[in-house]
């Protein structure tokens, strides 16, 4: 028997489910249940692909069983299994990517901490909410040695040698005084039905069941009621995505979004599309109503889900769709893929690029006629995704139109957002160009910029855009349509004879003043010149675009130098 530690942030999560968590303790059943179903996944996809498992069964099923003379529950299955060198690797670490971001952004409030933490997706640990004490007993498929981990979740666990029937991974709870209602089988069928009802595999139960008493034709009882135990499906194990639209309710699809996004919170909308024709294939796609919380990180957990004809492949592409739409969870199943797809062959797939081209392109739809159709949800979708919809405006061409009509702009002359359809309603239909001001300020500060005073004069509108990865994004869009976009620095308006005229007096007069400026200024500034495009300000700095050192500045700042 060999005693090992956890790793510190498995033991701070640790730690957490211990202490911290008492709400929606529940949770925990949902998250062995998914690891049972992704073990599954798992040999499945090696048995019908891999030489080395040609000889294992692959007979899928989940068990629950409730003991309440030991006060323990157990989740069974017949997956992958781990050996030794999994368990120290699984059930000591934590690979999640955002772990530590997670743990950072804990507060110590219970309320707000336990809402993260249903966000993170809390894994294996959870069993440590309503147990002292797990035991793991589990053999790796292919494999003769089986192995037992133990932990009371006190900072340490041991791994020791043990026995077991066939492949699979037997998790045994010894559940808390106070935890006894995970004993109860009705207790027990709504957890599995509220999380765990449409995941691919059949889960198990001992159920009481009542048999009625049967009576005679003069209504003489000959044999009187009784109740029997019977080993019941407790899930609908149904892969929800195969079924079609109108025989799913909400309710049916929030449940299923809580089981494949690991998440207590209801999803903002879902999209699910059964595409026919030359390549068949299946999506569901979902959109939080939160933004994970490791949106921002360049190691973010994907959310999509590849099957082919009903087989998990991978959870872990991050090809599968642009990273721009990243917040997606869901599912693609197609029949039209090879089985033994390997990584480097999904990316070069052509089917596979087709399937995330036309996805693509329905998200986005699906996106545009939320927009139209339901505006004040489509608000609630911007303001948390709005920034990684708008990384697509430089990283796919293709689309770009599509995704400049899905943004929101401030403009100078609207209190509230617009879109760029509306936007393009009121400019000048002979120019047809749209202006821009890009800058990291707050909104009332951009808007007061010098530079937009000759647009003010005009009653010109113009785009205020105010984040800072507008400035990097925004001079590579140039076109909207038959408009073009310019950079209010840009943008020439024409002047009368008489401007022209007054501007060149006005430039002869203080052609001595703009000197003294420039020899004060020295090398600060490249030059110092008039201008009539200020009509309150008396000064304003104009950047010179092209100059490499202007540019090289831009993305240092952008990249956090
Ligand atoms: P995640 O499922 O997000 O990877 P978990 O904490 O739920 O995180 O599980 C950690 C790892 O432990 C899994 O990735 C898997 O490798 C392993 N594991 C957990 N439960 C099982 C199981 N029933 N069968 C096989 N492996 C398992
Ligand atoms: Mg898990």
């Amino acid at each position: 028997m060999a005693k090992h530690q956890f790793q510190t942030e498995a033991n701070q999560i640790l730690n957490l489910m211990i202490h911290s968590l008492y709400s929606n303790k529940e949770i925990f059943l949902r998250e062995l249940v998914s690891n049972a179903s992704d073990a599954l996944d798992k040999l499945n996809m090696l048995v019908l692909t891999d030489e080395k498992y040609k000889g294992v069964t692959f007979a899928p099923r989940i068990d629950i069983i409730a003991d309440k003379e030991t006060k323990t529950l157990t989740v069974k299955d017949s997956g992958i299994g781990m050996n030794e060198e999994d368990l120290m690797n699984n059930l000591g670490t934590i690979a999640k990517s955002g772990t530590k971001a997670f743990l950072e952004n804990l507060t110590g409030d219970q309320k707000q901490d336990s809402n993260l933490i249903g966000q993170f997706g809390v894994g294996f640990y959870a069993s440590f909410m309503v147990a002292n004490k797990v035991e793991v007993i589990t053999k790796k498929a292919g494999e003769t040695q089986a192995f037992l981990w133990t932990s009371a979740g006190d900072g340490e666990f041991e791994i020791s040698k043990s026995s077991r029937d066939s492949h699979g991974t037997t998790i045994v709870m010894h559940l808390n005084d106070d935890e006894e209602e995970f004993l109860e089988t009705h207790r027990i069928e709504s957890i599995i039905k509220k999380y765990s009802n449409h995941i691919p595999f059949a889960i198990f139960m001992d159920k009481e069941k009542h048999i009625p008493a049967v009576t005679d034709d003069d209504g003489k009882e000959t044999e009187p009621s009784r109740t029997e135990i019977e080993n019941t499906q407790i899930n609908r194990a149904n892969a929800l995505w195969t079924i079609s639209k109108n025989e799913i309710s909400d309710d049916e699809y929030k449940d299923f979004y809580s089981s494949i996004a690991h998440s207590s919170e209801e999803p903002l909308t879902w999209m699910h599309n059964k595409a026919e024709g030359a390549i068949e294939y299946t999506t569901l796609f979902y959109i939080p109503s939160k933004a994970p919380m490791d949106m921002y990180r360049v190691d973010y957990q994907t959310g999509i889900k590849l099957y082919i004809n009903r087989v998990f492949i991978t959870d872990d592409e991050k090809e599968l769709m642009p990273t721009y739409l990243r917040f997606l969870r869901g599912v693609i199943d197609s029949k039209d893929l090879p089985l033994n797809v390997s990584r480097e062959i999904l990316q070069s797939n052509a089917v596979m690029n087709k399937i995330k081209n036309a996805s693509v392109k329905k998200v986005l739809s699906e996106l545009s006629k939320m927009a139209k159709k339901d505006p004040k949800k489509y608000e609630e979708f911007f303001n948390e995704f709005g920034n990684v919809l708008k990384e697509g405006l430089y990283s796919d061409f293709a689309n770009r139109e599509k995704i400049l009509e899905l943004m929101k702009f401030n403009t100078l002359n609207s209190d509230e957002k617009v879109m760029i359809e509306e936007f393009v309603k009121n400019v000048d239909e002979d120019k047809k160009e749209i202006y821009y001001i890009t800058g990291k300020a707050s909104l009332s500060m951009l808007k007061a910029s010098p530079a937009l005073e000759k647009f003010k004069s005009r009653g010109i509108d113009v785009l205020v855009l105010n984040e800072e990865v507008d400035t990097i994004i925004f001079p590579m869009v140039t076109e909207y349509k038959e408009y073009k976009l310019i950079s209010v620095a840009d943008a020439k308006f024409e002047e009368s004879e008489d401007e022209k005229k007054e501007q060149e007096e006005v430039a002869k007069s203080f052609e001595g003043l703009a000197k003294e400026f420039k020899d004060a200024l020295g090398d600060a500034v490249k030059s110092v010149e008039t201008t009539s495009d200020l009509v309150d300000s008396p000064v304003k700095l104009k950047e010179d675009k092209e100059d490499p050192a202007y540019m090289m500045a831009q993305m240092m700042k952008q990249m956090g130098q």
